[in-house]
Order: C-alpha cells, then sequence, then structure tokens
C-alpha cells in the first residue's frame, strides 16, 4: 500500500495542532517519544530532547510530576529556542497536574499539550473537580490534551462499577472484555466531560493502552469505531530490546494498516545506559518499512549465508546505514527529497546485482571464492567497480556525490520560486 492509498482508507479523525504540528486529519502519522531524564534538571533533559528531536521525534513528553519540576519547564523551552530546536514539549501529568498547572502559569504556557491520565486525576468527589481544573487551565492557555487511559492505571471505581453492573446480566461478559470496554469508557466518557466543561473537540487526542498485543488491537478497534478523536497509538510496556520492538510493531502495524493511529509512540526499555532515541528509530522504521512515511534512506542487505564467510558486508552495511542516519539531520535541512534515497548492500553475486539495481545506489560484494571486485549500480545501471581495502570509504563518497547531484537544494528551490512566479505573471 502506498502512502497514498493508506491516507485515502485512514479513519476519519479531527485533527489537532500541536504548536506547528498537527495530529490527525489529514496529517501523516506523527513519531513521538519521552524523555527519561529527571525534569527538575532542565540542562539535562533540554539536551535529551534535543537528541530525540534530532532523531525525528515531532513532539517530546516530559514528566511533570512536581513543583521543581514545573518550575524547569520553561527553563526547558528557553535552553531549547536558544538552539534552534522548535519541538513541541507535552507535559505528562498524574496525581497533582490541577495543582502544577494552576500554581506554575509558566509552565501551563510552556508546554504544548496536556497529558492527562483520568485514572490518576484523583478519589471521589475531587475526581471530577480535578479533571475540570485540568481541562480549564488547558482552555485558557488554548492548550489540547490527550486523555490518555492506561491499563495499569484504570480508574478503579469504574472498573468496580462495570464489573457489578455485568455480574447482574442473565449472561455475564468475561471479566477481560468488561476490563477492554472500562478503557474505553473511561476515555470516551472523559472526552465528553471535556468537552461539556467547555474544550472544542479539535483539542482532544484520545489513547487507551495497555500491554498485551491482540489487546490492544481490540480495544483502538472499538475505540476507533465509536469516536472521531484522533488517536495516539502505543503499546504501554513493551518491554526491552527485541521483545519491546516486535511487540509494537506486531501491534502497530496491524492498526495502523487498517487505517486507525494519528500518532505513535514506542516504549521501550532502554538498555543500561542504550540510547533513548531507539525509540524514535524504531517508530520511523516501523512507518518507512510499511510505506506510510519517509525519514531516512534505508539500507537493503541480505542475510548472509555460507556464501560469505568475512564480516566485510555485515560491517559495511552497518557503517552505511549509521553513515546516512548520522548524515540525515544535514541532509533534511539541505536537500529535498533525500529520506526516499534507498540503498543496498549484497553479500555476493546470487541476488546482488539484482537487488542493487532496485536501489538508488547498490553493491554487491565479493562473496568466498569470487573474484575480489564489487560493482556498484547507480539508479539501475552498473557505474563502478570497487576493489581494494577501501571498498568501505569510497562507497560512502558514492552515496556523498550521488546525494549532492541527485537532490535539489532548499535554497536552490526557493530561490526558483521567485522566478517562476514572475515566469507565469
Ligand atoms: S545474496 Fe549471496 S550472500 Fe546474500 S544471502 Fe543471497 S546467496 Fe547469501
Amino acid at each position: 500500500m502506498s502512502a497514498s492509498e493508506h491516507q485515502s482508507t485512514r479513519r476519519h479523525s479531527v485533527g489537532v495542532k500541536i504548536g506547528a504540528v498537527v495530529v490527525g486529519g489529514e496529517a501523516p502519522v506523527v513519531v513521538q517519544s519521552m524523555t527519561n531524564t529527571d525534569t527538575a534538571d532542565p540542562v539535562g533533559t533540554a539536551r535529551q530532547i534535543q537528541q530525540l528531536a534530532a532523531a525525528g521525534s515531532e513532539l517530546v513528553r516530559i514528566t511533570v510530576n512536581t513543583d521543581e519540576a514545573a518550575d524547569a519547564v520553561p527553563r526547558i523551552r528557553d535552553l531549547l529556542e536558544s538552539v534552534g530546536c522548535r519541538v513541541p514539549i507535552i507535559g505528562d501529568f498524574h496525581y497533582n497536574g490541577h495543582l502544577l498547572l494552576t500554581r506554575y502559569p509558566a509552565c501551563a504556557e510552556a508546554l504544548a499539550k496536556y497529558r492527562i491520565n483520568p485514572g490518576n486525576v484523583g478519589f471521589g468527589k475531587k475526581k471530577d473537580r480535578q479533571f475540570a481544573t485540568m481541562i480549564e487551565q488547558a482552555i485558557k492557555y488554548d492548550k489540547p490534551v490527550r486523555i490518555g487511559v492506561n491499563w495499569g492505571s484504570l480508574d478503579q471505581e469504574l472498573v468496580v462499577r462495570m464489573m457489578d453492573d455485568n455480574a447482574k446480566l442473565s449472561e455475564p461478559k468475561d471479566a477481560a472484555d468488561v476490563t477492554r470496554e472500562a478503557l474505553v469508557v473511561s476515555a470516551l466518557t472523559s472526552a465528553a466531560k471535556a468537552e461539556e466543561i467547555g474544550l472544542s473537540r479539535d483539542k482532544i487526542i484520545l489513547s487507551c493502552k495497555v500491554s498485551g498485543v491482540q489487546e490492544l488491537i481490540a480495544v483502538y478497534r472499538e475505540l476507533a469505531g465509536r469516536c472521531d478523536h484522533a488517536l495516539h497509538l502505543g503499546l504501554t510496556e513493551a518491554g526491552m530490546g527485541s521483545k519491546g520492538i516486535v511487540a509494537s510493531t506486531a501491534a502497530l502495524a496491524v492498526l495502523l494498516q487498517q487505517g486507525i493511529g494519528d500518532t505513535i509512540r514506542i516504549s521501550l526499555t532502554p538498555e543500561p545506559n542504550g540510547d533513548r532515541a531507539r525509540e524514535v528509530i524504531v517508530a520511523q522504521e516501523i512507518l518507512q518499512t510499511m510505506g506510510l512515511r519517509s525519514f531516512v534512506p534505508l539500507v537493503t542487505a541480505c542475510p548472509g549465508c555460507g556464501r560469505t564467510t568475512s564480516t566485510v558486508f555485515q560491517e559495511l552495511a552497518n557503517n552505511i546505514q549509521a553513515y546516512v542516519r548520522g548524515q540525515m539531520p544535514i541532509w533534511r535541512e539541505r536537500y529535498i527529497g533525500v529520506e526516499d534515497m534507498t540503498l543496498a548492500v549484497m553479500g555476493c553475486v546470487v541476488n546482488g546485482p539484482g537487488e542493487s539495481k532496485h536501489a538508488s545506489i547498490g553493491i554487491s560484494l565479493p562473496g568466498t571464492g569470487e573474484a575480489p571486485a564489487a560493482p556498484v549500480f547507480i539508479d539501475g545501471q552498473k557505474a563502478m567497480t570497487l576493489r581494494g581495502e577501501h571498498i568501505a570509504e569510497e562507497f560512502q563518497r558514492i552515496v556523498d556525490d550521488y546525494v549532492a547531484r541527485r537532490f535539489t537544494r532548499r535554497m536552490q528551490a526557493a530561490d526558483a520560486e521567485p522566478q517562476r512566479a514572475a515566469g507565469a505573471g
């Protein structure tokens, strides 16, 4: 499915503007992420937000959990502005959001969106009042909200009431079905309350996160069928490493293919001292490999087999992917459409030339026993053959040359615009 075909089958949702980013409506699916720094440390948090934004995160969420954290938010915004980073920051509130948003007006103003968890806004009679306070602050500062329900913090009063009602039925439903329904009801009733208070529909995004793949698919199908709010997708507590990536991809790919989901976040647990931006890369790769968006040129590489007894080709595939990803912040600013470039690094002559011809630039390395020559294909044509010790460096130079020749510079496009306008007049 192409991006345009997917767009035509997307579920209709009301678009929500978050700073300069639109979620839902006609907008492409947006990638977002969340920091794991102490928000009370403005320098460390701003640094990580900048790293996430540089990796391609279009929205970044931060925890706002204490007075110190709320106090630090305007400073974080200023630090980001000072380095030209304008990524919208979302505040994640639990338990005391009504207090923090009221006591720290500069925080309420600096944030681009508030995340409210209806299961964590308070208990009993206080719950409605505290929820209303947060919505009133959103209205006052003209900010959108995400009503983010989570399986691990589902409104227990609602669950108990729905379980009791279910028990009275002649044919009670399974407890898991009731819990799923409670997630959806919590999101929809909270959204309806927010609208009653005066928040407009184009300021409301919903999410209902669970940690099981099949449950997530079932909950979002239900939610998507019962409202036209923009939806934030994510498998909560996805886990570490390949498990987290596979589970998130399995769940989100099914929903995205069905046109459900306007923004995604991958909740990976980082390895100790691991790169937080990994969750951004995984989110981008889900969307890009599904053909829904392009972010970074991706490298097609064969898995290798008994014909590749050295690690040369794995190293080249790995290095060139890291190189293009590292170059993207510069290339994205400089060249139009560079993210659509495709690269292939293949291990031998069996599928190497064929796969290489399908890429913008492909290289077929010599397999075991083959002549020590690596033919390079550019736009489907054999362009040269690399030999010797420095194939990796030469291939990188070929990629650089191709980018500079093939993609229009943004400045040139801007320069050409007035000329075209003058010619048309
Ligand atoms: S292209 Fe060659 S090295 Fe790669 S998997 Fe196929 S046969 Fe093996």
